[in-house]
């Protein structure tokens, strides 16, 4: 059986975390990969857990030596998937990735040789249901909310390009159909 690396994306608010998250319960065999950032930790956050802590000098030192399989700025700060910790993971396990759209493509593009890895989307059952869950989140104003939506219709209107689609009605049905896409991935 092959380690693969397995990317999951989908618009916020589609529970791709908590998916992730039954997914690993689901099967030992499967790692989560840890991003660096350049971002303060939050409180409780562990340095190797969360993310990788590192200052903006480190951070950009390692994109010149090509040491990210995607990196990005959010919020003003650099976040990135560390190729050396990915590498090492897959030598024992499959590993999961959540990173958004445009990471994901780009994962594909600038390192597609090496990881080859497979781009699953998770989309919401129908726009009511996403614009349902995004309400929901307490923190949410009338701009953000606007704005997540016009960015989940954008990664919605990209789906083309994934490997598969999964749409998440049920947690329970949407985990097992993401296992068997991995058990099937992984067995060829
Ligand atoms: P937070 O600071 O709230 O943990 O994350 C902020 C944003 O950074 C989120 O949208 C999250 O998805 C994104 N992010 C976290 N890790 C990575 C990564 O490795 N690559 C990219 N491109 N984005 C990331």
């Amino acid at each position: 059986m092959k380690h693969r690396l397995y990317i999951i994306s989908g618009p916020s608010g589609v529970g791709k975390g908590t998916l992730v998250k039954l997914l690993l319960k689901e099967d030992e065999s499967l790692a989560l990969s840890v991003s660096c950032t350049t971002r303060k930790p939050r409180e409780g956050e562990k340095d190797g857990v969360d993310y990788f802590f590192l200052t903006k000098e480190e951070f950009l030192k390692r994109v010149e030596e090509d040491g990210f399989l995607e990196y990005d700025e959010h919020f003003g700060n650099y976040y990135g998937t560390p190729k050396s910790f990915v590498r090492e993971q897959m030598k024992e396990k499959s590993v999961i990735l959540e990173i958004d759209v445009v990471g994901a493509l780009n994962v594909r593009n600038r390192c597609g040789e090496e990881f080859s890895p497979v781009l699953i989307l998770v989309i919401p059952p129908d726009e009511e249901t996403l614009v349902k869950r995004l309400e929901g989140r307490a923190s949410e104003d009338e701009n953000a909310l606007r704005e997540r939506l016009a960015r989940a219709k954008y990664e919605l209107s990209l789906k083309d390009k994934y490997d598969y689609v999964v749409v998440n009605d049920d947690l329970g049905a949407t985990v097992k159909r993401l296992h068997e896409i991995i058990l099937a991935e992984n067995a060829k």
